[in-house]
């Protein structure tokens, strides 16, 4: 069917919240490149939405997927468990660097890690509240709506939200909120909202994802580390977009030394299956009782073969190295932007996390989103996915697969730079 074709059924059928508003519909890809049901090219700089960064259809996750296909599809682990669970478990255990033993519940979303988390920080605490932070995004089910730090779209049009989700501010001194403020805002949070005595988690991207590719500092979440040893609270670092090599390290926790209390995960552990991970300390891990965690389709078996394979790739293929050498080029182009355009500003990276703003001026830092807007829409005629973020819409982030090959990578690039030129930047 064609694009036209299929939008017909999309508008007739997809519930009007659910509906993409792109009209270029996916047939097929493979590493940074996709051809829409039209057959036009597009390179993508998207890797959806961070899920893609050992690129589309990694052979060597194809293969496993098929194989597992041909042995068993479902059990429900809770009726029955397999093999590949368990190894799961176990290889998620050895790389997450939280406190002590490790131990892992699957799922199948970023926001059902999240929700979990939530429910093992209580179980764990004995306590209700979750402090969150300004600019954070944590999902689209019923708590991890009112966790995001940001309203719209969110929660608009779905009344009150829990009332144990508090916020404090996450430092971005580009746009006024120093590391001292944020810490003073957190510690206010605390004082006048949740207090300690009531808050059972401190949740933190360590690199804000949605929020704009903003890096908490590593003293930052030293201070969290510190509050939430003196008060028993957990600390969750959110790495379901900073996770799997986006920063150039396994997890972008690792960058600060800090050892966090629970782990949110999920994107590109599987290369696109459906699946998502909380590790966390055992104590906590355990602390709720049997039977009160799961689902039936948590931790499926091709989910889990597609995220062993994952691990197997990032070995054989040196997938971090990769990393760091893609954002030490990103960076690099992105400052020559930075020099070169008038609108263009705080070019920043941690490993091919990477992002820059349009900006009123280099002085102002005033956010023009139009602007990136302006600059996606170009690239999107050109044949380039881009995305843009941010508390204010103006950031652009890149999140092409680590795997990209030299030439795909520079004919993107290179479609920024015109598209840049073209609306005026
Ligand atoms: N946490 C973070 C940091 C995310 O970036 C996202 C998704 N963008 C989520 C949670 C929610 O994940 P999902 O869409 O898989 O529910």
């Amino acid at each position: 069917m064609s694009n036209k074709e299929l939008q017909a059924l999309k508008e007739r059928y997809v519930a009007a919240g659910a509906a993409s508003p792109n009209e270029q519909f996916a047939d097929h890809a493979t590493n940074a490149e996709l051809w829409d049901a039209d057959g036009k090219r597009m390179i993508d700089f998207a890797g959806g939405i961070g899920v893609l960064n050992i690129g589309h259809r990694h052979p060597k996750v194809v293969e496993a997927v098929k194989a597992q296909l041909d042995k068993l599809m479902h059990t429900c682990q809770t009726v029955m468990p397999y093999e590949g669970y368990v190894k799961l478990a176990q290889k998620l255990s050895e790389v997450a660097p939280v406190k002590g033993h490790a131990k892992v519940m699957l799922a199948n979303s970023g926001a059902e890690a999240l929700e979990n988390a939530m429910k093992i920080a209580r179980a764990a605490t004995g306590k209700t509240n979750v402090i969150c932070f300004d600019g954070g995004y944590h999902g689209r089910t019923f708590y991890t709506m009112a966790m995001n730090g940001k309203a719209a779209p969110y929660q608009t049009d779905f009344g009150p939200m829990p009332g144990t989700v508090f916020r404090a501010p996450y430092p971005v001194p580009y746009h006024g909120v120093s590391e001292d403020e944020a810490l003073r805002g957190l510690k206010m949070t605390m004082k006048a909202d949740s207090p300690a005595n009531i808050t059972a988690a401190i949740v933190i991207e360590p690199v804000l994802g949605e929020g704009g590719f903003y890096a908490a500092p590593a003293s930052f979440l030293k201070e969290i580390r510190k509050i939430c040893d003196e008060n028993n609270i957990l600390m969750v670092v959110d790495e379901v977009q900073s996770g799997f090599g986006r920063t150039g390290k396994m997890f972008a926790i690792e960058h600060s030394g800090i050892e966090p209390d629970l782990m949110t995960m999920a994107k590109s552990m599987a290369d696109g299956m459906p699946i998502s991970a909380i590790v966390g300390t055992d104590k906590h891990m355990d602390a709720s009782g049997p039977n009160s965690l799961g689902g039936t389709y948590t931790g499926s078996p091709t989910a889990c073969a597609a995220a062993l394979a994952v691990f197997d790739v990032f070995k054989e293929e040196d997938i971090l190295g990769k990393a760091q050498a893609l954002g030490e080029k990103l960076n690099k182009r992105f400052s020559q932007w930075q020099e070169q355009f008038e609108h263009v500003d705080n070019v920043r990276n941690l490993g091919p996390m990477a992002a820059f703003e349009l900006v009123e001026s280099k002085s102002s830092h005033t956010p023009k989103p139009e602007l990136a807007a302006a600059v996606t829409k170009k690239a999107k005629e050109k044949g380039l996915i881009l995305l843009s973020c941010g508390m204010y819409g103006n950031t652009l982030r890149f999140l092409m697969p680590v795997t990209i090959e030299d030439d795909v990578l520079e004919e993107g690039l290179a479609i920024v730079e015109e598209s840049l030129k073209e609306v005026g930047a």
